[in-house]
């Protein structure tokens, strides 16, 4: 049997601690995103007591040292340990695809842990590995902002675009295990190339790396203003932050582009919730710390996009209140579970 199949509907309600659960003593979650990698040490209750952040090292050899130093730097040998990764994985836990971690296909990163902990005797009660995006939908469903709910997406902005669903109160994965590649729906047919090899993906236009490409395409265009002096100031690398800070000091060019940046998330997400019927969209990932500058625009367009708009229940669009901890605290989280489970 498949590790996810029994992590799919673990056996306790969400907010609520089993007497098992409490059994373990804590977890480490580790998100390797395709830029940074994140590190966490939660307790039993999913609160996080430990963070660490890295570059994402893109040799196989080097993502199982950075977990082992993990693992080691957190003092976690005999814990609980989940993982998540960009990339779609069999039930071996073998990664079959990654757009944007393609040194790791075919390998098995499991394996390599257990193997590598082992020689260091350094045995953790259980390893998890799983899709970043599902790890962040866990973190919302079982400790954010979608406890209780029961048509759900989280949309993951990083590097790519990740997503998970919770559909009918329960986390569905796909026939295959491969729904969620939210990122590379096509939504502008021959527009920008997308490292999968087709044309005009979402994340191509919405992920968290979009919106500084954008602005130094837009800084790039002109002779003056803010963001212009800053694309000079950065030799031609201003940053999403920039973008935000640019934003909250009414810079009018900033506010632009961050409104074009919104109208690309808004489209998607009114695309999702049109064919799924959701009453609830949770932005996490970099641009959820953004506030009121993201959220306010995307709100705005995606009312535009929505059909039957007026006379529709609300759909709420909400921000992780994890950033870019969701995937790393949902990791940790299933590694409860499993530990809980064996
Ligand atoms: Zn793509």
């Amino acid at each position: 049997m498949s590790h996810f199949a029994s992590q799919v509907q673990p056996a306790y309600l969400p907010g609520s601690i089993s007497e098992q659960r409490q059994k373990s003593p804590a977890a480490i979650g580790i998100d390797f995103g395709g830029t940074n990698t994140k590190a966490v040490l939660i307790d039993v209750e999913g609160r996080v007591l430990r963070e660490e952040a890295f570059p994402t090292p893109h040799e196989s050899s080097a993502i199982t040292d950075r977990i082992l130093e993990a693992i080691i730097s957190f003092d976690g040998s005999g814990l609980p340990i989940g993982i998540g990764l960009p990339v779609l994985l069999d039930e071996d836990g073998v990664v079959l695809g990654a757009p944007n971690l393609t040194e790791v296909i075919g390998h098995n990163v499991k394996s390599s842990i257990i193997d590598a902990l082992g020689e260091l005797d350094k045995r953790p009660a259980c390893i998890t590995i799983e899709n970043d995006s599902t790890c962040a939908t866990i973190a919302e469903f079982y400790l954010g902002c979608a406890i209780g709910s029961r048509y759900t997406c989280v949309v993951v902005l990083g590097t790519g675009i990740g997503g998970g669903f919770i559909i009918d109160g329960k986390l569905a994965v796909g026939a295959n295990r491969m729904a969620g590649e939210i990122g590379h729906m096509i939504i502008e047919p021959n527009g920008r190339k997308c490292p999968c090899g087709r044309e005009g993906c979402w994340e191509m236009y919405a992920s968290g790396d979009s919106l500084a490409r954008l602005a130094n395409e837009r800084a790039s265009l002109t002779s003056s203003g803010k963001l212009y002096e800053l694309y000079q100031l950065t030799n031609n690398s201003i940053k999403g932050e920039d973008v935000v800070n640019a934003c909250q000091a009414q810079d009018p060019q900033a506010l632009a582009i961050m409104d074009e940046y919104a109208k690309w998330i808004a489209l998607g997400i009114a695309n999702l919730t049109t064919a799924l019927d959701l009453e609830l969209c949770v932005i996490a990932g970099g641009p959820a710390s953004s506030g009121d500058v993201l959220l306010g625009p995307v709100r705005q367009h995606f009312e535009s996009f929505m059909q039957y708009y007026s006379t529709r229940p609300k759909v709420t669009i909400a921000l992780s209140a994890f950033e870019q901890l969701s995937g790393a605290i949902g990791a940790a989280w299933l590694a409860l579970d499993n530990a809980m489970q064996q």
